[in-house]
């Protein structure tokens, strides 16, 4: 097996930020980025095999497009194989405990390669559908000033469910001017650890209940939070709380399960597929509502997670479409809903380089997106 990657920096539509690129200032934020770099793999056997997988990493969880290199660099692709994907990713929690982006771009790898081969979809091997149709993405809004925020609710005019990022100096602000601009628009909001009491994330909570509209809040306090005040809140919280931060795979559900009504299982958190297979799956068991979370990332990634749509209740798989220079086509999505129906290709992980097929002129499939 051979493993080649490379550095791809996904061009952001708007300059993105949230809470801790914010709060923490110049000694311990990032600020607000105009790209956000990701690390693609393609793997080949002898046998003319081939598969592509993506690793999205996040400054949050201290990984960058170097840390993927690093562990790319250690990993021996000779242990690797199409044949035998637990076998691989077993030896992949020898080369280092950490690194889930990196292991995450390797079993996406593994499977499209694989699937390929048999020509059959990654929801195949899986043993999952996907039911068209069905499956919604929410639309996420980064942090900005009120002003900014407001104008890109209205750019979103055609998605019908907004995610907010707060958990800033201004939420309240940047709440009135998103509702006004985005009147009876469904609205999930995300503190991203944001709120440092529980007090005040309850305060602020009681208040976007008044809404009326926001259907749930994502990560109100750090996952360093007490189980104390985790719980206090859960017990007094008039809407359902996700944790997001808190939950990083399937170790995590029973301490989610007790902190949280819901958990926002991401692809680079949990290490891949396989991995965000079973996070879904113990969440569910001990009665957790669960989403399908994403970063800044391109169709593959996003397309590779669609794949688990059908076994979630909730989907912000938006991260494509918060970029301008996507290389790769896969998942539709037409005013939110996700189709696999004009996937480029009908196998694999359906993603195809952008360049190789029709609608190389159109904007990536977002709100303004033409068909
Ligand atoms: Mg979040």
């Amino acid at each position: 097996m051979e493993l080649r990657h490379w550095r791809f920096d996904l061009a952001l539509r708007h300059a993105w930020a949230i809470a801790p690129d914010l709060t923490r200032g110049p000694s311990g934020g990032s600020g607000a980025k105009a790209v956000s770099p990701v690390v693609f793999i393609e793997l080949t056997d002898g046998e003319g095999r081939r598969g592509l997988g993506e690793a999205a990493p996040s400054s949050q969880y201290r990984e960058s497009h170097e840390t993927v290199a690093a562990f790319l660099q250690r990993a021996d692709p000779r242990r690797l194989s199409f044949d035998d994907i637990p076998d691989s990713m077993a030896y992949l929690d020898t080369v280092a405990p950490c690194c889930a982006p990196a292991k995450c771009a390797v079993n996406l790898a593994l499977l499209d390669g694989a699937a390929r081969a048999a020509g059959r979809p990654v929801t195949d091997l899986l043993g999952v559908g996907f039911t068209e149709g069905r499956h919604v993405t929410s639309f996420t809004l980064g942090m900005d000033t009120p002003e900014v925020m407001a104008r890109k609710a209205i750019e979103a005019a055609a998605m019908p469910v907004l995610k907010i990022k707060l958990g800033g100096p201004h939420d309240r602000e940047t709440f009135a001017a998103v509702r006004a601009a985005a009147p009876g628009r469904r609205i999930r909001v995300d503190a991203n650890q944001g709120w440092t009491t529980r007090e005040e994330a309850l305060r602020n909570i009681e208040w976007l209940a008044s809404d009326g509209g926001v259907e749930f809040v994502e990560q109100p306090m750090p996952a360093a939070a007490s189980e104390a005040d985790a719980v206090w809140l859960k017990e007094r919280s008039p809407l359902p709380l996700f944790g997001d931060e808190s939950y990083q795979g399937a170790a995590d559900a029973g301490a989610c399960a007790r902190r949280f009504h819901g958990v926002n299982v991401k692809l680079v958190k949990t290490g891949g597929l396989t991995a965000g297979q079973e996070a879904l799956q113990a969440a569910r068991r001990l009665g957790l509502k669960t989403m399908l979370g994403c970063m800044i990332e391109s169709s593959l990634l996003i397309t590779a997670a669609a794949h688990l749509a059908d076994l979630t209740d909730h989907l912000d798989l938006d991260g494509h479409l918060l970029i301008t220079n996507d290389p790769y086509r896969g998942v539709s999505c037409d005013r939110g809903l996700l189709s696999f129906a004009t996937a480029p290709v009908a196998a694999g992980l359906r993603v195809a380089p952008r360049e190789s097929g029709p609608g190389d002129d159109l904007p990536p499939c977002g709100p303004n997106a033409k068909r």
